[in-house]
Formats: structure tokens, sequence, C-alpha cells
């Protein structure tokens, strides 16, 4: 079973990581790493990568055509949006209480291997300050929520332009749907099914390869890292860890049991290959193609739903992400001694719940919109350097939990789209 040697793969590149890492200076192990795990992993990363794009086009108008022709798409959009803020705001609610009752950053001091990840990452700070810098005006990204050119969207789509590319393809679909009276739209949507599967099938190859590329990606985070980081700033990722485990455990389970009518274990049972992925990959856009074979084969999630719900969640709604992003701006204001009024912490919950919308759903998406955070609440920019180096590891995490957001949303939604006999059968 795929799962269960992608989870030998996961723990056994802790456990030679862990052991290897007193020796990552040496020559010889930092070559086989470069040279061979390196290379495997980003094999895999870029053969799902080369298809996300096309996936997401193809798979957004096809479920936006067939929920336009059954005219539930309105219905279908407008429940996605609700329950993504409903439990987007949950998770930065469930973030924000955690640090402010636990105060991870009070009396935090930093320790000398802190002090190296800082050197170390010196040069990725500048870099994503470097892109922070580049925020525009509210009126200026709505705008530009439309592209101008959706080819030029597409060849950025991994670099944060995502949702442009999504604009463009649900107006697509929909205009689509309005034309496929005649034979051209109809010979169009055969044609996007048959890139759809395509992509499907480039994602099984690439499975082939998983198991290893699990191990190398893992193993290099631990390799690097180590344990020590992991310690100095043990309280901090605690709590972040707790947050994301409330949201998975507590918030999902509830509206899976109540809003769903679903067994959240036997869900959570049937997507962990999904949460393996994503907890490898730290990348939303990378696990997609995973997620929407799971819903639509595991969790009888009806696939115009899923295809909908899921394309549009790996970059629109990231739990994980925006209770991370409470958590860590209110610990840097802790460990810097800042008192944030009862207004800017609320400034920090919306701006937390948006950027759950606007992050890129690939590894360190959400940095450069921490970074605007802590500048506009007046905490020092650089501070972000503190959290470097556990960031792979928490990115990890929150990645886990926001395709898990995804999936949860889409058995929500399609619960109310589903036909009742289908419905008793997927009860516990
Ligand atoms: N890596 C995360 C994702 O892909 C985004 C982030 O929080 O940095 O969902």
């Amino acid at each position: 079973m795929l799962h269960k040697k992608l989870l030998v793969a996961l723990v056994s590149a802790v456990i030679i990581g862990l052991a290897l890492h007193p020796y990552s200076d040496v020559g010889m192990l930092t070559a086989i790493n470069s040279n061979v795990l390196q290379p495997v992993g980003q094999i895999f990363l870029r053969l799902i990568f080369m298809v996300v794009v096309p996936l997401i086009v193809s798979a957004l108008i096809l479920a936006t055509h067939e929920l336009t022709k059954s005219q539930g798409l309105g219905r279908v959009a407008l429940k996605t949006l609700g329950y993504t803020l409903v439990i987007s705001t949950l998770s930065v609610v469930i973030g924000i209480s955690l640090v402010n009752t636990l105060k991870p950053g009070q009396g935090f001091k930093i320790s000398a291997s802190v002090e190296q990840s800082m050197a170390q990452n010196a040069q990725k700070t500048a870099k994503v300050e470097e892109n922070a810098k580049s925020t525009k005006s509210v009126s200026q990204i709505i705008v530009e929520l439309l592209p101008k050119n959706p080819l030029d969207s597409a060849t950025k789509a991994l670099d944060g332009e995502m949702i442009p590319l999504m604009i463009f393809s649900l107006i697509f679909g929909i205009a689509l749907s309005l034309a496929t009276r005649s034979n051209q739209a109809h010979l169009l949507v055969g044609l996007l099914d048959e890139i759809y599967q395509a992509c499907m099938r480039v994602m099984h190859m690439a499975m082939h390869l998983a198991p290893f590329a699990v191990f190398a990606l893992v193993f290099n985070t631990v390799f690097f890292s180590g344990f020590s980081i992991l310690m100095s700033l043990l309280y901090y990722v605690i709590v972040v860890l707790l947050g994301l485990l409330i949201q998975q455990f507590v918030v999902y389970a509830i509206m899976l049991r109540v809003f769903a009518n679903r067994n959240p274990w036997k869900f959570f049972k049937e997507a962990k290959e999904v949460y393996l992925y994503a907890f490898s990959t730290s990348s939303s856009n990378a696990t997609l193609p995973k997620a929407l074979e799971v819903a639509e084969t595991r969790l009888s999630i009806p696939k115009h739903i899923s295809r909908f719900v899921l394309t549009v969640g790996a970059s629109a709604n990231q739990n994980g992400t925006a209770i991370f992003e409470g958590i860590t701006v209110l610990f840097l204001a802790q460990v810097y001694g800042i008192d944030l009024t009862l207004s800017q912490q609320i400034y920090v919950v919306l701006f937390s719940i948006l950027a759950g919308v606007g992050t890129a759903g690939v590894p360190g998406g959400s940095l450069p919109l921490i970074m605007v955070l802590l500048q506009s609440v007046g905490i020092p920019a650089e501070g972000i350097g503190i959290i470097l180096g556990v960031d792979r590891f928490l990115d990890m995490c929150r990645t886990t939990i926001n395709v898990s957001g995804d999936l949860v949303i889409a058995a929500l939604v399609g619960h109310s789209h589903t036909p009742n006999t289908i419905k008793i059968s997927q009860k516990a």
C-alpha cells in the first residue's frame, strides 16, 4: 500500500536525518544529499508542478461548466465562500487565543542555535523582505484579480498569480456552458477532460517515485536543521502544533459530523495519503492532484464539487497558514516586548484570514505576507529570521491542515448536493 511506503520513508528520513545531522558539514554526506537525494525530491516535485497549471485550468473550467449547466454554480460558490470564511475565522481565533494564553514569546531568549540559524538564513530573510516590498494597494489587488493576459498569469501561477488564472477559468467555464448548444463547445469540454485525465496520469507516474522523494525531501530538512533549533523554539512550535491539532481534530471533526453527517475518523483515515503528500511536499498545489483523486475515489465527493472546491481551495483556503500567521506575529511581538493594542490584534486577525486567501500554495508561500503584517503593526520585519530555522517543519504541518481543510469543505459542500442514498452509505 502506498501510504505504508510513504510512512516508512517519512519515519526513516527523520531517524536517519537526525542521526546524521552532527555530520552535516562532512563533504561526502552533503555531496550525496545534494547530488542524489535533492535531485530525486526535485524531479518528483517538478513532475507534479508541471501539471498543476493545466490541471487547475481544466478542472475549474469543467466544474464551472457542469455547475452552470445544472444551475448550481451560485449555490456551490456561495457555500464554498461561506465555509471558507467561517473555518478560517475559527482557525485564526484559535491561534490568537492560544498565543495570548500560553505566551510563548514572553521571556524568550535568542539562543546560540537560533542566532546561528538567523545568520544562515540572512539571505533568505532579505529575499522575503524584498518580495514583501512589492505589496500593492487594496484597490490595485482587486483590479488585478482579473488577469489582462491569462497566459502571463499561467506562467507566474506558481509564484503567486494563481488566483487571476482561476478567475479566468471560472469566467471561461461559465461562458462555455452558455455556448454548449454549439458542437464546438462540446468538443472543447471533451478536450479539457482529456487534458485533465492526462495530468492525473502524469501524477500516477510521479507516484512511483513518491516514497523515494518523500525520503529525500524530509531527510534534507532534518539533516540540515537537526533538533537543537527545534528545542530552542520548542514552546512556540508546541503552540503552533496545538493550534493545528485543534483545527484538525476539533473544528474539522465537528464540522464533518454536524454539517456533512460523516464519521470524522473514517474520513481522516481515507484521506491519509493526501496528508502524507502534503506533509512531505509542503505545498498545497503539489498535493492537489492527489487530493482530487482521493476526494473522488475514497471520499465519494461528487467530482464537479470536488474539482471546484479543491482547485479553488488549494490557493484560496489555507487555515493552517492562517493559524500559523496569527501565532507567529503575536509571538514575535512578545519576543520584542511590543504590546499590540486591541485594534492591532483585530487587524492581525483580519489580515491572517485574508492572507490565507492570498498565500501561494508552495513551500514558504506565506512568509512574504507575514513580513508585511509584521511591518504594518510595528514589529521589526527581520524578526522573521528567528523562526526561519523551524519554518520548513511548521510548513509541512500547516500545509497538511490547509489541504485537510479543502477536503473538509468539499465534503460539506458536497453533502448538500449528494443524493440521499449515497449520503446514507457515507455515514459511520
Ligand atoms: N506551504 C503552504 C501551502 O502550500 C503555504 C504556506 O503556509 O507557506 O499550503
